[in-house]
């Protein structure tokens, strides 16, 4: 665990604040890529227990307040992917949440996160585990999640194949065939569900190349996210925009570079 260590920086930054005799808040010592937007990537979260691709509230409250002190305003990725289509001069930093897979565990542990700090998410399911893995939410808990206004519920495929795979087993024809229901039924499905438009896409393992994202064009998906790559810088490629897998380590200076932002050495 490394508790702690944000307690530690703050109170070093307070006090170069001090000897600077500034007032100004941390975010004036932050800087970033102008225009870039981190696009954080999650999975799973516990009360207190950390896994792999399990983040405790413990953290992901300490990243809110990292992202929030740093200047960023958390933001729905419908307008994070506005912004990076017409970036505009002087406008707020902005970062993005998405979690991936529909695990139980957002609805019990960050659903009420959600609400408590008013933070938009967007998260990517794959129906075929919806109402039907027992790690996975049902829809009637996506519905009143998707009702509290935060949060946009989007596609992550119909089952989640691992697109590289498929097309190795099949032939051409048949692979093609079969992302195309794979984009088409989970659009389909989600919006039936939920009444919500769905067009946005998370790739299953980030799987993403020139065929799917037509793929993906054709199906009526405007945005779509591939796993890895730092923030996504204005311009980037909207079909496979790169994010940032966060996991339960990511805290204070570690947590900072992920998110693209520098700060000045400070010499004890
Ligand atoms: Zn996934």
């Amino acid at each position: 665990m490394r508790s702690g260590s944000i307690d530690r920086r703050t109170v070093v930054f307070a006090g170069l604040a001090a000897s600077l005799g500034a007032i100004a808040p941390i975010r004036a010592l932050a800087a970033r890529v102008p225009g870039a937007i981190p696009i954080l990537a999650y999975h799973r979260f516990d009360p207190a227990i950390a896994g792999p691709t399990t983040i405790t509230v413990r953290t992901f409250e300490t990243q809110l307040s990292q992202l929030a002190e740093t200047g960023y305003r958390v933001t729905g990725l419908r307008d994070a992917a506005a912004a990076l289509r017409r970036p505009g001069a002087g406008a707020p930093s902005q970062a993005v949440i998405t979690v991936d897979d529909g695990h139980r565990s957002v609805y019990t542990v960050l659903f009420p996160l959600i609400r408590k700090h008013r933070v938009p998410v967007t998260l990517f399911i794959y129906p075929s585990a919806i109402s039907n893995a027992d790690y996975a939410m049902t829809w009637d808990q996506l519905r009143e999640i998707a009702a509290s206004g935060l949060v946009e519920v989007q596609s992550h495929t119909y089952w989640h194949p691992n697109f590289n795979a498929e097309r190795r087993r099949r032939s051409p024809t048949d692979y093609r065939a079969f992302v195309d229901d794979q984009l088409q039924r989970s659009k389909a499905v989600i919006e039936a569900r939920l009444r919500n438009r769905v067009d946005m896409l998370a790739w299953p393992f980030g799987i993403v190349d020139a065929e799917l994202e037509a793929a993906a064009r054709k199906a009526g998906y405007t945005v779509a996210l591939a796993y890895e790559g730092g923030p996504a810088a204005p311009g980037a490629d909207l079909l496979a925009l790169p994010r940032i897998p966060v996991s339960d380590a990511d805290r204070g200076a570690r947590f900072d570079r992920l998110i693209g932002v520098t700060r000045p050495a400070v010499r004890p």
